[in-house]
């Protein structure tokens, strides 16, 4: 790679994305009174100087203030992945928040067993429960963990991500031991001390660490997808299931990113069997939620226990998990969006997107490799693809990263920013794909030179 040549091109898109979007910069450049100038300091990570500020978004399609619509692969890293704002959930949260109103009152309502049938159906495990984020649906979780097996630690893939989960906030260091990931913000204590560490797709790793005999739970993507796809070789998630089971460990699957690979997830799609599953961002259409589930069996063991305080102040729950508004916009999702044949749809979408970014790379004769679970696809600037998160960490290229965003968004096209992935959701058709295929094969001619 022309590395000289790569900063000319980064220089000239990102002179192109100010030229382009004069108000969103004057947005970005007059909020003084945000942390980081942006509402959440991760809208921060950005190709370019400053985000580009939403106006409007539906279906498949965003548009920002300066006037430009944008094909968006992003979905709001998942978040959206039943489209912008689909048709059927607006109508559930419209008549939820307008006509009935109560969107949180701290009473149940009678689509919470709806949707926790609807889920025991996808995804197996038989007992439901609500948060708001995924991040608070894996901390519930954990916390079960160690009441039930009344072990301290937590074992995590090396560069997961459960969203701000202390416990996860561990990478294998280069002595193929656990230390604190870098950058950890504020860590309660040190991370060895609640947690434990092993690369994805190492058993031998994961036994060594497992037969401690300290270990809770397993919390683990079937197939990691936060630092690009990494997909479990056979015989892997046998594996892991096998060992936890064997050393006293529950399995517990994040689902939160995995379910593009089909209406159950990989659970359903590879027959897998964990102890409890976590889930958010997608199942709410756009509206908060998470989820977990457990099994019968752990649910009772946990209901029938007197010392724990499950009601009040025991440390699960939130005032707002499980709210009227959110569980409606979860049934919506999952009844009339996310449904199997949409599912069905948007994996044949992915796989045209797959097979356009394997063409231009063949072509282009690059070093690098795509992977794709469903609905998701990633490529990494490495070849073969990582079999690990710390390999994978490796692979990265930011300067390359930023170009292929810039490139791409001063077109009319996004892609999740902290990835290079694209996600197909209910509203995408092959035509967006085409586009894709297009303009990346377009920006890697201009790289080549
Ligand atoms: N689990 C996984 C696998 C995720 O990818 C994420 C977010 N990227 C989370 C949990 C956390 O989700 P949230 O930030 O909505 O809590």
């Amino acid at each position: 790679m022309d590395r000289a040549r790569l900063r000319q091109l980064l220089a000239r898109e990102s002179a192109e994305a100010e030229r382009q979007n004069p108000r969103s910069r004057t947005a970005y450049e007059s909020a003084d009174h945000l942390f980081g100038r942006v509402p959440m300091t991760w809208m921060n990570k950005t190709a370019g100087a400053f985000p580009r500020y939403l106006a409007t978004a539906r279906g498949a399609r965003v548009t920002d203030v300066d006037g430009h619509e944008y094909i968006d692969f992003c979905l709001g890293d998942t978040g959206a992945m039943a489209g912008h704002s689909p048709e059927a959930v607006a109508e559930a949260v419209q008549l939820r928040f307008g006509e009935l109103g109560g969107a949180t009152a701290m009473l149940p309502t009678e689509d919470a067993e709806w949707v926790g049938a609807e889920l025991t159906r996808r995804f197996g495990l038989t007992r439901w429960s609500f948060s708001l984020t995924a991040t608070d649906a894996n901390r519930w979780a954990i916390r079960l963990a160690r009441a039930v097996t009344g072990r301290s630690k937590i074992l995590v893939n090396s560069y997961c991500y459960h969203g701000s989960v202390d416990e996860s906030l561990i990478v294998v260091g280069s002595d193929g031991h656990g230390t604190a990931r870098p950058g950890n913000v504020g860590a309660p204590c040190d991370v060895t001390l609640t947690s434990r560490v092993a690369e994805f797709n190492d058993l031998e790793q994961l036994e060594r660490e497992l037969s401690h005999g300290d270990v809770a739970a397993v919390l683990m993507e079937p197939a990691l997808t936060n630092i690009g796809i990494v997909l479990p070789e056979p015989g892997y998630l046998e594996g892991v299931r096998e060992l936890t089971r064997r050393h006293g460990t529950l399995l517990i699957n994040d689902e939160t990113h995995t379910f593009s690979a089909g209406p159950g997830g990989c659970t359903a799609a590879w027959e897998l069997e964990p102890d409890m599953l976590t889930i958010g961002k997608a199942i709410g259409g756009g509206i908060p939620v998470g989820a977990y589930g457990l099994s019968a069996e752990l649910a009772e063991t946990l209901l029938d226990r007197e010392d724990l305080d499950l009601v009040d102040m025991g440390g699960v729950g939130g005032t707002l998990a499980g709210n009227a508004l959110s569980i409606a916009a979860t049934r919506a999702t999952l009844e009339h969006v996310l449904t199997a044949e949409a599912f069905t749809r948007m994996d044949g979408l992915s796989q045209r997107f797959e097979a356009g970014v394997l063409a231009a790379v063949e072509r282009w004769n690059l070093p690098w490799s795509v992977s794709r679970l469903g609905a998701r696809t990633e490529y990494r600037f490495a070849n073969p693809a990582p079999r690990n998160g710390t390999e994978s960490a490796a692979a990265s290229d930011a300067e390359l990263e930023d170009y292929l965003h810039l490139y791409l968004a001063n077109r009319g096209l996004l892609l999740t920013p902290f990835h290079n992935m694209a996600l197909m959701c209910p509203a995408t058709v092959d035509k967006d794909v085409d586009t894709h295929t297009e303009l990346f094969d377009a920006a890697l001619a201009e790289l080549a030179g």
